[in-house]
């Protein structure tokens, strides 16, 4: 299956379930979380008329070129007087433009004679360095759209609305298990033909920057009576994400369990790392079954099954931005899957990491994102490729 096509029935699937249970939180607390509907101005902004300069506001239409007295001082915060006749008033950064004055003169443009007039020498025009009143937004106008992530920028906004809480889709709730009989977690010894679980970590991690409520569900040994009673303990949950097992080997028992009491379809993805995915329902809760290898279980999570997730939040922009960038390094054999391969950005070019094993987490750790080469083709230094920085995947 192609990733597009894997991507686009996930994302259907996302839109049959949203999270729609909404809540009301402190701007402090909404970081990363996704707004629940849309939000209008409730200010003009700016509020009034202001200057974007230290300088002399005056107004030009009466003004035939003479010295100009100052008639009062305007600091932002103040509320100044209307402007008098035949007069300017010495203004600041941000303070209120007077009711009568259209334009604002830099301090560097004028000259002050010693009984205090004001002479403008250079040319000026109606409305400069005036930041009219509503230029950025007018009360009504739609701000940011439902379903729109909240960072720094969006959270910058509201506040400048003088908004305290906001409305955000509840966390979603996601439940992580990690399959294989030989993964033992950190702090415990390794006995004979063990490994410690990376994958949890990754996913734990990288589900809390999401904005998700992590469940851990641990550890599934590769035996079927056990996963069944793990399974069967899980509680209530908007998504069930594992990771291993789910390529048609012997030991797949979650696999088993889920059909039991669901349904599971097995993809095989033409996508590298990362080619088996599983996903299906048990007990009403979707379920995506992530490859083990920890480069795939990376990839399969950032390309398909983090979208997948923000969709069911109401994010309707999930896929990350790429970068079309020139190719360090040359790919001389075309593959049957599309490859995503650890690498950064050096001097401009796109350069990968020589180990490019599924097994090679360091990959990753040592790239700043992925670089993609498409099914069927072969890349020499120079060529365009694709780049998609692990900045865009992994927020
Ligand atoms: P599987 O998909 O279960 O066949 O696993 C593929 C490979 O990934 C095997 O080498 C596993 O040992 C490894 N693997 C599976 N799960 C994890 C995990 N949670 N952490 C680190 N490696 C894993
Ligand atoms: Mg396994």
């Amino acid at each position: 299956m192609p990733v597009e096509q894997a991507l686009e029935r996930l994302l259907q699937m996302a839109d049959a379930t949203p999270i729609s249970e909404r809540e009301s939180l402190p701007l402090g607390a909404s970081q990363g979380r996704v707004l629940a509907e849309d939000l209008a101005a409730t200010l003009d902004l700016p509020p009034w008329s202001n200057s974007a300069m230290d300088g002399y506001a005056l107004r030009l239409a009466d003004w035939r070129g003479e010295p100009l007295p100052v008639t009062q001082r305007i600091q932002a915060g103040q509320a100044p007087a209307a402007l008098a006749a035949g007069s300017c008033a010495r203004i600041f950064t941000g303070a209120p433009l007077p009711e009568g004055a259209d334009c604002v003169e830099m301090q560097e443009n004028v000259e002050v004679l010693a009984d205090g007039r004001v002479i403008f020498r250079e040319p000026m025009t109606v409305g400069d360095n005036v930041r009219p009143k509503g230029q950025e937004m007018r009360v009504g106008d739609r701000v940011l759209a439902a379903g729109t992530r909240l960072g720094p920028i969006e959270l910058g906004l509201v506040a400048s609305l003088g908004l305290a809480e906001i409305k955000v889709v509840r966390r979603p709730r996601v439940a992580v298990l990690s399959t294989g009989d030989e993964l033992v977690e950190p702090g415990q010894p390794l006995g004979p033909g063990q490994i410690y679980n990376s994958n949890r970590r990754v996913l734990c991690s990288w589900l809390e920057r999401l904005g998700c409520e992590v469940v851990d569900a641990g550890i599934l040994p590769d035996d079927l009576a056990r996963t069944r009673t793990q399974l069967a303990g899980l509680g209530d949950v908007d998504l069930i994400l594992s990771t291993g097992g789910v390529s048609v080997g012997e030991a797949d028992f979650l696999g088993v369990a889920l059909r039991e009491e669901g349904e599971l379809a097995l993809w095989k993805l033409a996508i590298k790392p990362g080619k088996p995915l599983t996903f299906g329902h048990f007990r009403g809760v979707p379920v995506i079954g992530l490859p083990g290898n920890p480069a795939s279980t990376l990839v399969t999570f950032g390309l398909l099954a983090r979208p997948y997730l923000l969709r069911r939040l109401g994010v309707r922009q999930v896929q990350p931005l790429q970068v079309g960038v020139p190719a360090g390094f040359t790919w001389p054999k075309p593959g049957n899957r599309r490859e995503y391969l650890r690498g950064r950005l050096e001097n401009g070019q796109a350069v990968i990491y020589p180990n490019q094993s599924s097994g090679v987490l360091l990959s990753a750790a040592w790239a700043d994102g992925l670089v993609e080469v498409l099914e069927g083709t072969t890349v020499a230094v120079g060529d365009r490729v694709n780049f998609i920085a692990f900045s865009e995947v992994l927020m």
